[in-house]
């Protein structure tokens, strides 16, 4: 500063001097003339770099900044630092900024700033993509205009934004979404949206899941239910009655633990994420011991055959194999009827182990095939009650198939029969001697 003032008033002191000398060598007059042509000289330069400073600042850039000396020089230096710091902040926040959209697009959840007239002043793409927003055309829009369902207006509307409102958007009807509103700031809010859809498909599977299971439990309770409290009243109970009571009532508990059981190995099957405990197995022996369980099972009714046409070993849990082999050839057995032919197949299709049974059973329609492995998905549920059937056979097949990288093909025709198939990959089969 002190510089600024010693730049002014030295040009001024000399000037003056000299005006001084002027008027004692000549006169007043020339000394008064040349005082008013200096400062008129000196008015002129001072009006030239406020007009250029004036045009400067219509467009402030640090490259165009005017150059000048005396105490313009200082005064545009002092802007040129200014400008510079300016440009530098405004680098840093823009960074910041850039930093902070990075962060809030990549959160898993949809992020929107309402002002306080529900005008959306900033969105992340996720929010963009659940409201189906148009980042550059619906700034500065009222939400309401853009997401016109009554629940959505009303739920803004009144407040309330203790529970989260769970809704589908209108262009997305396949997908679920909860939305909370949280308030911050003067009158402004964060609209959060985050995709339930998968979460509320895992619920409604849990809700059916037990209600599945509680009904498949409580037609034998009942049945066994009703034979004690029958056994309980009848006064005149003979022999034979009470044989066939027990006899009944053995049938309904075997049911019930054919149910734990499977939903035991099923439970299992699911939660276990330990890496599967492999041995080469002897698939000819694992096979000649199904055959004989199926033998017993079958009770001499159908002709069943084992083909092993391949002696390849195959790298594998055999306890979780041995109860999905066995679960394909009950199967095949309880849907054939008495007479009929079954074959169980060891062989190679293009270097993979494929394992399947074929039966000459009742078949399955077309559209029923693709629903086989969902739990409790019987075709004729009265039949698999019949023959035994805990309707989680194939679901327990599906995932020791899952667990050994192996695909399930199912082939079959109503009424002629149908094949089975497990293909393992390559990778699972071992030399025979190895
Ligand atoms: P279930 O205990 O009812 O047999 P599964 O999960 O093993 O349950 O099979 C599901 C359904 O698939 C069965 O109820 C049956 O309708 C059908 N199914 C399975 N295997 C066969 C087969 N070999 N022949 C005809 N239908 C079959």
């Amino acid at each position: 500063m002190q510089d600024f003032w010693l730049r002014l008033s030295i040009p001024i002191v000399l000037v003056t001097l000299f005006a001084l000398l002027l008027w004692a060598v000549f006169s007043a007059t020339p000394a008064l003339l040349f005082m008013l042509l200096v400062l008129l000289v000196v008015m002129a330069h001072h009006a030239r770099q406020l007009y250029r400073l004036g045009q400067w600042l219509q467009d402030a850039r640090l490259e165009t900044i005017p150059e000048a000396g005396g105490v313009w020089d200082e005064v545009f230096s002092r802007l040129y630092k200014m400008v510079k710091q300016h440009n530098q902040t405004r680098l840093e926040l823009a960074d910041e900024l850039q930093h902070i959209e990075q962060a809030t697009a990549a959160l898993p959840e949809g992020v929107a700033i309402l002002n306080e007239a529900n005008r959306i002043e900033w969105c992340n793409p996720l929010a963009q993509q659940h409201f189906d927003l148009d980042a550059e055309h619906d700034l500065m829009q009222d939400i309401t205009y853009l997401v016109r369902q009554p629940e959505f207006i009303e739920y803004l509307q009144e407040s309330n934004f203790s529970e989260p409102l769970v809704m589908r958007p209108a262009r997305h009807d396949d997908m679920l979404l909860s939305i909370k509103f949280i308030p911050y700031g003067v009158n402004k809010r964060l609209l959060i949206s985050r995709d339930v859809t998968q979460l509320e498909r895992i619920e409604a599977m849990r809700r059916d899941f037990v209600a599945n299971v509680s009904h498949e439990l409580r037609t034998p309770l009942t049945v066994v239910n009703g034979y004690v409290e029958n056994l309980r009243d009848m006064t005149d109970l003979t022999r034979e009655d009470a044989q066939r009571a027990l006899q009944r009532m053995t049938e309904q508990t075997k049911r019930m633990e054919n149910l734990v059981t499977d939903l035991l190995t099923l439970s299992r099957l699911e939660n276990d994420r330990s890496p599967l405990r492999e041995e080469a197995i002897d698939v000819e022996a694992l096979l000649n011991e199904i055959y004989q369980d199926g033998q017993l099972l079958n009770g001499g009714v159908h002709s069943v055959h084992l083909e092993v046409q391949s002696n390849a070993k195959l790298l594998g849990n055999r306890d979780e194999l041995r109860s999905a082999f066995g679960n394909l050839l009950s199967n095949a057995i309880r849907y054939t009827p008495a007479g009929g032919i079954i074959s169980l197949r060891w062989a190679e299709r293009g270097g993979q182990p494929v394992f399947s049974v074929q039966d000459s059973g009742i078949g399955i329609a077309a559209q029923h095939i693709p629903r086989l492995t969902e739990r409790f998905y019987r075709v004729d549920r009265s039949r698999s009650r019949e023959t035994g059937g805990t309707g989680l056979g194939l679901a327990i097949v599906k995932h020791v198939a899952m667990r050994h990288q192996a695909k399930i093909e199912v082939m079959s025709e109503e009424g002629k029969g149908s094949t089975f198939a497990l293909v393992f990959p390559i990778k699972r089969a071992c030399p025979a001697n190895g």
